[in-house]
């Protein structure tokens, strides 16, 4: 997919004030510093688009852009931030969760996994919702950079084979990704036009 327009739309933090079009919803979310930011830049090749960190947790909202004029990228704030007071933090799951229930457009979140982590207790919980949910969700792993090239499927393998370990029969889809090296954009956007293209044959 090639990314002819994006553009900032609305920060808010109710569901019921996210824009009304109905355009299909892609979501990012994941631990503060797993590189969501740099991640949203590099795909949509805008230097800022997404600010990337200055103090964690001060993005507490939910952040609308709108892409190609056909799709909504949606930033969330990080979470799993210690920084964050506790009103702060319940206020934050609150809304966090009420846009993942309500939110139709919604038609896959994306969970960012730093590949060089041991999987976490938080990502894993917050996925393990998700899937109680019934929330479309695909995992990208950042800053495979880091990493041997020949090191990062099998890394990738071991996060998955921990979540079938849990509740999960069926591995999600997962992307590998370095926004420093635009390493897995392709596939992520190729993704991200697949369900575009099934959203509007259901729609019409
Ligand atoms: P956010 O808090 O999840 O939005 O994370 P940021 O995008 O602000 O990135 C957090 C830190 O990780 C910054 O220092 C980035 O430069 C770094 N970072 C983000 N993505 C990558 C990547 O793909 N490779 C490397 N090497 N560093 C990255």
């Amino acid at each position: 997919m090639k990314i002819k327009s994006a553009h900032f739309v609305m920060s808010n933090s109710k569901v019921a004030q996210c824009p009304n079009e109905p355009l299909p919803e892609y979501a990012f979310i994941g631990r503060s510093n797993v590189g969501k930011s740099s991640l949203i830049n590099m795909l949509v090749q805008r230097k800022s688009l997404a600010k990337t960190s200055g103090r964690p947790g001060k993005t507490q909202l939910i952040n609308h852009f709108k892409i190609n004029d056909n799709w909504f990228l949606v930033d969330l704030p990080g979470y799993g931030y210690a920084r964050v007071s506790k009103k702060e933090k319940k206020t934050f799951q609150k809304y966090i969760t009420d846009y993942f229930r309500k939110r139709r457009q919604l038609v896959c979140a994306f969970v960012l996994i730093d590949i060089r982590h041991e999987p976490q207790k938080i990502d894993l919980e917050f996925m393990q919702w998700m899937g109680e949910n019934a929330i479309p969700f695909a995992i990208i792993f950042t800053k495979a950079d880091k990493l041997k090239p020949q090191d990062l499927e099998s890394r990738a393998a071991v996060y998955i084979q921990k979540l079938l370990e849990g509740i999960w029969e069926e591995a999600p889809t997962h992307f590998i990704t370095s926004s420093t090296q635009g390493i897995g954009r392709e596939a992520v956007l190729a993704y991200i036009q697949d369900i575009n293209q099934e959203f509007r044959k259901q729609v019409n």
